[in-house]
């Protein structure tokens, strides 16, 4: 990573299960630079004004999966609404680079909403990343105390309902936080959105407070508790689902092709 200069969310968030997915040949590459255009309040990455894409990224994330060996690569971003299409076309060339140069690795991209424009969307599903991800990140009520005011929870259902439509092969995917002031109900009525959108897995995670300027941690949901979500999440339908303390949006996302209800609907991209 340290020879083509690369982010890794792994190591930039000091992630918990790092070791872990490393071990499994696994990470997540953030692309598009560290500067967030938005400001959300429980997120640790900065926000400002981003600096022009590296042009030679995409080939660098490829180049660091084939000398990884990754099984696995998450690529995840900021939010860039100071790009025409918001990145798009950048995510999708590093995914056509990483199929082209380790095609052995399966892809996940995890990315912004972009402001729901169909074209930058589109763009992405045609790279044909297996996984399309788009966080909700937390329930519909905590949205204007937690996300950009950019942000809304329609508008990121309405991401993921278009992802499906457009999608294929492809899976969808989208993850949240809890222990932010949500009741259970707004976790069942999340995922039961999450769902009716399209999507096929789902992550649930603990959330940490980055400094204490951030929004505090109204609670530690306790394990009992995740493993209720998790169990709730496959009896609506979902065909993978985890959910954790320490489950992170690309936390066992390798998992989700290896799903039964899944795993079919993949042959198709292989044979193409
Ligand atoms: S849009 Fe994403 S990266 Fe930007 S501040 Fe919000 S959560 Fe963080």
């Amino acid at each position: 990573m340290g020879d083509l200069k690369l982010h890794t969310v792994c190591q930039s968030a000091h992630c918990p299960n790092q070791a872990e997915c490393w071990e499994r040949r696994t990470a997540t590459f953030m692309v598009l630079g560290n500067v967030c255009t938005r400001h959300c309040r429980y997120c640790a990455v900065n926000s400002g004004h981003p600096e022009a894409p590296d042009p030679e990224e995409p080939a660098k994330v490829a180049e660091s999966a084939r000398r990884l060996g990754l099984k696995h690569a998450v690529l995840t971003s900021v939010t860039r609404d100071d790009l025409t299409d918001g990145g798009a076309d950048h995510i999708a060339r590093t995914i056509e680079a990483i199929k082209a140069v380790s095609p052995g690795t399966t892809v996940e991209a995890l990315v912004p909403d972009f402001n729901a424009e169909a074209d930058s969307i589109q763009r992405v599903i045609d790279a044909r990343a297996e996984v399309f991800s788009h966080n909700i990140e937390t329930v519909e009520s905590l949205f204007p105390k937690l996300r950009d005011r950019r942000f809304t929870y329609a508008q990121s259902l309405e991401v993921l309902g278009m992802a499906k439509e457009m999608t294929r092969a492809g899976f969808i995917k989208s993850s949240f936080m809890v222990g932010c002031g949500e009741t259970a109900d707004d976790v069942r009525r999340t995922l039961e959105d999450l769902l009716a959108a399209g999507c096929d897995a789902v992550a649930i995670g603990q959330y940490l407070q980055p400094t204490a300027r951030h929004h505090p941690v109204v609670d530690y949901v306790r394990p009992e508790q995740f493993e209720v979500y998790q169990a709730e999440a496959y009896a609506l339908g979902f065909a993978f689902a985890v959910a954790g303390p320490f489950v992170r949006s690309s936390y066992r996302s390798e998992e989700v092709l290896q799903a039964p209800a899944l795993r079919a609907r993949l042959a198709p991209v292989k044979g193409a």
